[in-house]
This record gives structure tokens, sequence and C-alpha cells, in this order.
């Protein structure tokens, strides 16, 4: 008899699971956002499992949502480990989404929801409301979100950085898509055809042992993962056409939503699924279904090495928190080659069929081309309100300025401004000279900004003149630039 009942209840589970708005319409039509607020709401009634939160309004006023799964109150267990997914922060790729709102189905399913005896578990279906509707890549303020992840001036990164704050996930992934339809793919007769492409940390002032565990351990698991299923998976590798420029792993930028997590030594991927032809609905069924087998795999991943990442992840943050990391921190990068040729799976245009294409100018090693002595800290000038902006959006702690007698400071002067390549773009690189100045600065007039804290590798990144990566390098902030002057922001050496 209980048998049958449980028969039942299985079998009611299957005929009346919520469907999502794309299913309903028998994957014709793309998720709105007033429907996915009631699919969201909808869920959220029905189960125990989740609870739905609106984490901010996007500038043109749409909710955000996040997720959260845990069986229990969510952050209290310690010994779980915590995992945020985040998709759709470009407009016009819409798989992210759509795969998003089937994980939360299949995430209900009773044969998942063991995965949350060890796991918490936030989704943030949808980072970029406005940019949807309009199916455009940038938010309602014209801004790339995705760029967005050090300057932090847009409310929807905001509030990522903020659940990101409160909870300190130990393994997050950021959802996008690739589009290989390109005219100079085109050209050259091949273009990239898997299904999902999977990228991992690559700025190297992140801790090696969370590189290694991403490199060796999740993407070999993920590519199985979702083969197994009959999808294809291979590893992000952005730049190209073959033959023409160069292909690498990622960028090494920290401005994005992997690296900016990353570099708070966490385990942080991005996952790209292949666009439609027509950034909307082309091929969308199966292009939904395989992002949210690469989000569920992140998941069953993230189960099984639940211990193995937690201690790792709590080691290596400890040493940036106690600042017992790296005495250099690389603020100048570039990709480099191993020696080693890439082969990879294209499709070609002419046979329409999977090839082996070699790639020569394949750069997988990035390496630091210009580096500075970590300091112990910044001073930062309280006049420069856009400054304390910053540090409160990303909930710096800073102090008022009490300094040891042993501590050196020291401040740049800006030579002149030269521009350097980075990935093909040019960008700013000063000359600085370096002046001690240990009379000369009214301390009252600054807030001590101390490197000892988690986001010790980012803090360096951002302020130092000579970072290819810094805020200099955005217009918000290249005012702190000026040849022939003092950079403002002050370094204090122990
Ligand atoms: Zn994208």
């Amino acid at each position: 008899m209980i048998k049958i009942i449980f028969f039942l209840i299985i079998v009611f589970n299957i005929l009346f699971a919520q469907q999502t708005p794309l299913e309903k319409s028998n994957f014709t039509k793309l998720t709105s956002h007033s429907e996915l607020s009631e699919f969201i709401r909808e869920v959220d009634l029905t189960s125990d499992l989740l609870k739905a939160e609106i984490l901010t309004k996007s500038p043109e006023g749409r909710e955000l949502f996040a997720v959260y799964f845990s069986k229990g109150k969510f952050g209290e267990d310690e010994n779980k480990i915590k995992v945020l997914i985040f998709a759709q922060q470009h407009g016009n790729e819409q798989s992210g989404k759509e795969g998003a709102l089937l994980l939360i189905k299949e995430l209900l399913k009773p044969e998942n929801q063991y995965l949350f005896d060890k796991i918490d578990f936030v989704l943030v279906p949808q980072m970029n409301p406005d940019g949807s509707e309009k199916n455009q890549r940038r938010n309602g303020n014209g801004m790339d979100l995705n760029r967005n992840h050090l300057i932090l001036t847009e409310p929807e990164t905001q509030a990522l950085h903020k659940i990101f704050d409160k909870y300190l996930f130990e393994v997050t992934m950021d959802v996008h898509e690739y589009w290989p339809f390109g005219e100079e793919w085109k050209k050259l007769g091949f273009r990239r055809n898997f299904d999902i492409t999977v990228g991992a940390i690559t700025n190297i002032n992140i801790s090696e042992k969370i590189r290694n565990i991403s490199y060796q351990k999740y993407l070999p698991f993920i590519f199985n993962f979702v083969n197994e299923k009959g999808y294809t998976a291979f590893h992000y590798l952005p730049g190209g056409p073959v033959g023409v420029d160069y292909l690498r792993y990622s960028t090494f930028d920290i401005n994005d939503g992997r690296q900016s997590f990353g570099i708070q030594n966490t385990l942080s991927f991005i996952q790209e699924g292949m666009n439609g032809e027509d950034y909307n609905t082309d091929r969308i069924e199966r292009r939904a279904k395989s992002q949210m087998l690469g989000m569920l795999g992140l998941i069953k991943f993230s189960y099984d090495n639940k211990d193995q990442i937690k201690k790792l992840v709590a080691e290596e943050r400890k040493k940036l928190i106690e600042n017992k990391v790296e005495e250099k921190v690389a603020i100048q990068l570039d990709h480099f080659s191993d020696g080693n040729k890439l082969e990879l799976k294209l499709l070609s245009y002419y046979s329409n069929k999977d090839t082996i294409v070699t790639v020569d100018d394949f750069r997988s090693v990035v390496k630091s081309i210009y580096e500075v002595e970590r300091p112990k800290g910044y001073l930062i000038p309280k006049n420069l309100s856009e400054l304390k902006q910053w540090m409160d959006n990303h909930n710096l702690f800073y102090t008022d300025v009490k300094l040891k007698s042993s501590d050196k400071v020291e401040q740049y002067f800006i030579d002149s401004i030269g521009t350097v390549d980075f990935e093909r773009d040019t960008i700013v690189n000063p000359y600085v000279s370096v002046n001690e100045v240990t009379d000369k600065v009214n301390l009252s007039e600054y807030y001590f900004l101390p490197v000892k804290q988690l986001k010790n590798n980012m803090i360096v990144i951002a302020l130092e003149p000579k970072s290819m990566l810094g805020l200099v390098t955005y217009k918000q902030f290249e005012h702190l630039l000026k040849k022939g002057e003092k950079y403002l922001i002050i370094r204090v050496i122990d």
C-alpha cells in the first residue's frame, strides 16, 4: 500500500510539476520578465526547499530574483558547501536564464533533493532583466554588467557582490552564451560547435591550488558529465579566428563575474552555451537544456567534492586575510604559449561535420609582465568620494590612519602616460617614479585601507596606477591619472 502511494506521488509529480514558461510555449517563445517573476513566485509557494528573494531592482525598475535552496536555514550549517550560480548578465544570451529556470525544476525532483544534504545553493537566473526584454547585451544604463565587477557602479552587480560578501560562497559560476557564426570564421570554413564551453580562473594572483583543481578535476568532470547525456562540452576559448589571431583560455581581467570572485580564492567558473544564430529562439530547447546540465553538473561536483573544496578554499582565503601571500602582485599580464599546439574540434562549413583543426597559436599560459611589491595598505584621500563609494560597494574594511614608526609612506609621480596592449586593446600605461613622503602627508585627510583582508589581491590590482586591470583604466576613474602630477592614492609599506 505504502509503495503504491509513493508511486502515485511520483506520477503526480511528473505530471503536474511546474513547467517553465519556455516549456509551456513548447520552446517557441523566450521567457519574459513578468513570466519569470510569476514562475519563481509559484515554485516558491509550492516547495519548502527553496525561497525567493528580490535582490534589487534594475535601472528600469525590474526585480532581480535570487532563489535560495536549502534544507534548513540558508547559510547556517557550517558543514555545508555554498554554491552560487548567476545567469544572463548579457541580455541577448537568453539560454542562461532559460536553463536556470529548467534547473529550478530539475532540483525540485525527488531524486535530486539529496544534493541539499550537503549544499546551500543560490541561483540568480536573470542578472540583466532590462537587457533581456530588449534582447540586448547591456543593462538599462547602457552598461556591460560583465565588465562592471571591479568598479561596481550598477545595481545588478552591486546586489550580486552583496550576497557574495554575506555568504562567501566557496563555488561560483557565471553563465553566458557564445556566438560562433561570425563572418571571419565563416571565411575560414570552420566554426565552434560545442553545446557548452567552460572556463576556469586564469588570473595568476589567484591561488595556484584552486586553479589546479579547476583545470585538473572540474573541467574533465564536466566535459564527461555533459557528454554522457548526449551533449558536447569543451574549454572556453576566446580569441581567434584560428590562423588569424591567437586563442587563449580566457581573459585574466578581474572585472567579470568569474574572476571577481576567483580573486577572493573562490572556485569560480564561466559557462557559455552556444547562442542561436538569431540571438533568439533558434535551437532554444537544446541550448536551454545543455546550459541546465552544465549548471547541474557543477552542483553535483560540489556535492561529491565538498570536503576537499571547503578545506582548500578556507586555507587559501585565510592566507589572503592574514596577508600570508606572495610578496609581489602581478598587475600587467599576458598570454603565452607553453609550446603545445591545440587540437580543436570545429564544425566544417564544407562537410557540415566536426573536424579536428590544429591551432598553432594557442596561448594557454598567463604570465606576469610587470609586478609590484604588495604594500601594507593604501591611504585613500577622504575628499575623493568616488573612492569611498567604491570601498563601500566592495564592503572593504578601512579605518582612520594610524601609522607605526616603522611604516614607510610612498607616493607615485606620473612622469608620462604611454600605452600597453591588453588582449588586442590599447590601454593606458603610465610611467611613474616613487618618492617617500612621510613628513608631508596630513594623515587626517586619509582613510587607511589595509590589504590584510579577503579582497587583498583585488585592492592592489585596483589601486596601482600601472595596473592594466586597475581603476584608472575606466572612464569613471581615469581622472586619477594626470601627467606631471602626483598620484593621489598613497602606498604604505611595512
Ligand atoms: Zn556574455
